[in-house]
């Protein structure tokens, strides 16, 4: 089926105009061909003096597309390149994605590629790659197989020793961290929680004592439930990060303390409207505890080189010196910067 001929396919005179090394069906519109899939731009084929270089023969590769995740603009140079200038789009929705396609007049064969038939897919698209042929992947928005259909197909393909290649560009996983102001925290995103209530709530409890900032994706008839749990369950004094509708017209980016969220939400019935993504900044950690004996190291410290001050602490509090010596690095470290 995949090698019919569609109705963007160049006529059989324009055909001849087309470098001998790509097929004349994978174009419909002009794209520089240098860029369909360069890393960069030292892949162009031209020698350094100015002749040609025998072309290479074409090996399939499975690119993966990052969509607008509302504004549809937010789509790259690249990611509309590789789209035209690929054999054929695996869409999660051919619908969703011959809007876009649409929009910047690019005319592609579409597949569906779903959570139901990816498993299936995996012999088809390696069988085109076999062939030469370049695929792109894409989902509804976003980058594909972030919580989106696409893993299973990129790591069979990667398995079976296929190139794939990503083409980064939106994705409300960092279109929210972008905004959330999470600094030197760890992050850990979580996806969607569970629907149902009593998986939910286990999964937040086994969650909220990981220390890292937790991202969760929720959908509009969810956000309340999951808001009112983590309040329960996580430390009330957590920041919490509401991220609605990004890159669309009613973009929203809430902060509170997570145990002010239930009412926050309840406070105008269209905050609960839309797309989410929620950021649950780490615990803040407690201060540290000074030992017993660092208030002896850091009168020693101020009358004697670190050496000797380590050497007589340890002795006079029965310290180990693997502890009390990085302390003392650090009290030093924070005395000079003083001074
Ligand atoms: N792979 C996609 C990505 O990289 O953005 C995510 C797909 S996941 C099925 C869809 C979820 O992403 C939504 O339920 C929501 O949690 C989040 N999301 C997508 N678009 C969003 C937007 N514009 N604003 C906020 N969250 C969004």
């Amino acid at each position: 089926m995949h090698k019919s001929r569609n109705k963007n396919q160049p006529r059989a005179g324009a055909r001849d105009a087309l470098p001998a090394h790509r097929p004349a069906h994978v174009r419909s519109i002009s794209v520089p061909q240098a860029q369909v899939g360069s890393r960069n731009e030292g892949e162009a084929s031209e020698s350094g003096e100015g002749e040609l270089e025998p072309t290479p023969a074409r090996t399939g590769e499975l690119y993966v597309v990052a969509t607008p995740i509302g504004n549809m603009e937010d789509v790259t140079l690249r990611a509309l390149s590789v789209l035209a200038g690929a054999d054929v789009i695996l869409a999660e929705d051919t619908r969703v994605t011959s809007k876009l396609l649409d929009r910047h007049r690019v005319a592609r064969k579409l597949l569906t590629l779903n959570e139901h038939n990816e498993s299936q897919m995996l012999a088809s698209v390696l069988e085109r790659m076999a062939h030469g042929e370049r695929i792109a992947l894409v989902s509804d928005a976003g980058t594909p197989a972030i919580s989106d259909p696409g893993a299973r197909l990129v790591s069979g393909v990667r398995a079976a020793g296929g190139r794939v290649t990503p083409i980064p560009g939106p994705s409300a996983l960092a279109a929210a961290l972008s905004v959330a102001g999470v600094g030197e925290e760890p992050v850990m995103f979580c996806g969607f929680l569970p629907s149902k209530k009593e998986a939910r709530r286990s999964r937040i409890g086994e969650l909220h004592t990981i220390p890292a900032a937790l991202v969760f994706f929720e959908a509009p008839h969810r956000v309340q439930e999951t808001i009112d749990d983590l309040a329960q369950i996580a430390e009330g004094t957590r920041r919490l990060v509401i991220a609605r509708e990004l890159t669309k017209m009613h973009e929203s980016v809430h902060e509170c303390a997570v145990s002010d969220a239930p009412d926050w939400l309840a406070g105008d019935p269209n905050r609960l409207r839309g797309e989410f993504v929620l950021v649950l900044h780490a615990a803040a950690t407690e201060a540290r505890k000074p030992a017993d004996w660092e208030p002896v190291l850091a009168a020693l410290l101020e009358e004697l080189p670190l050496a000797q001050a380590v050497k007589l602490a340890c002795k006079a509090t029965g310290a180990p010196r693997n502890e009390v010596y990085p302390r003392a690095l650090e009290l030093s470290r924070a005395a000079q910067d003083h001074d």
